[in-house]
């Protein structure tokens, strides 16, 4: 005879889409990947590649070697920078050092820092929107001379601004900031300094607007939203910040064994999504341990396939 199961809660997920792994996630990894299979273990790599204790984990299970500073990488190893992009000064010391490096910086972000070199070039000063302290920020202001670009975070900081030639100004933003907030904050600046230069084309990249616009699809229908990502993940971040926004009780989680069942409680409809160094097995991952507690109906948004890749390294792949 069986025991009687206590019987669960029914429960609607709606799983947002896109999510998870954006084309410059998928090509660092891949390029640790590739390097430790060509140079063997280990392979260095300056900062954690992408955002993510589980791809960091199982990278150096593999043979990476994680470190803050070129000054830990020893002599005659290859190392590899991150996603988010360096200061100028870290390939050239590692030049310097007659190191073999492999640059991981997303193409979305050095096309920011070619639009901050050109512009410098043309003699503007850029006014630069990001989050102080985040190495996607600290590595864009590397491309450029020290006091030719200068940070504000929000909308009050614009007010507070002093610049010596407001005529010839030009601003930039990070790749994977809020599209809501950023919004707000741009239009102080062109309301303050009405001859600032945009870019030529938005500087929040393609995932980044597209996650956050996911959340937004589903909020409506949903009283409790996860989101899947690391607590340094800016654009995980902001993915929390969305769903509250629309109402909808958010709580940013690395695993499903951080998911806080008091908080969660029994939502009828709970929203489900994952930054973009998150990856698909982690949403599985909480599916499962949902589905210990609940009888799921699991739902998957709707949504056009972003279907973008970058090209590898020619070193890698020759
Ligand atoms: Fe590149 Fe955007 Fe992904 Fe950052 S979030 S790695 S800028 S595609």
């Amino acid at each position: 005879m069986h025991a009687m199961l206590p019987d669960r809660p029914d429960l609607h997920v709606v799983i947002a889409a896109p999510r998870g792994f954006c084309a410059g996630v998928d090509r660092a990894i891949k390029i640790v990947e590739l390097a430790i299979e060509r140079y063997g273990p280990p392979v260095y790599v300056r900062h954690e590649i992408v955002h993510n204790k589980f791809v960091v984990d199982r990278l150096r299970s593999m043979g990476a070697v994680f470190v803050e500073e070129l000054d830990q990488v020893p002599d005659g190893v290859p190392v590899i920078f991150s996603a988010h992009g360096v200061p100028k000064s870290v390939p050239a010391e590692a030049q310097d050092r007659g190191l073999d490096y492999l640059d991981a910086t997303c193409p979305l972000v050095s096309k920011v820092h070619r639009q901050a070199q050109r512009l410098i070039e043309a003699g503007r000063h850029i006014v630069f929107v990001g989050h102080a302290g985040h190495p996607e920020v600290i590595g864009t202001f590397g491309q450029v001379p020290p006091g030719s670009m200068t940070l504000v975070e929000t909308v009050e900081d614009v007010a507070n601004l002093t610049l010596d030639d407001p005529e010839n100004l030009a601003f930039l933003t990070q790749t994977t900031l809020s599209v809501d907030d950023t919004a707000a904050v741009l239009a102080a600046l062109q309301q303050r300094f009405p001859a600032i230069r945009a870019p030529l084309s938005e500087d929040i990249c393609y995932a980044t607007s597209n996650r956050q616009a996911a959340v937004k699809a589903i909020a409506a229908r949903c009283e409790r939203m996860l989101v899947i990502g690391a607590p340094n993940s800016s654009n995980s971040l902001r993915l929390v910040e969305v769903a509250e926004r629309e109402g909808v009780p958010a709580a940013l989680i690395q695993r499903a064994a951080d998911i806080e069942w008091e908080w969660l409680g029994e939502p009828s409809a709970l929203g489900l999504t994952a930054g973009a160094s998150a990856p698909e097995v982690l949403v599985q991952e909480v599916l499962d341990a949902l589905g210990t507690r609940f009888t799921l109906r699991v739902e998957e948004a709707e949504h056009v396939p972003e279907g973008l890749t970058f090209k590898l390294p020619r070193e890698l792949v020759a």
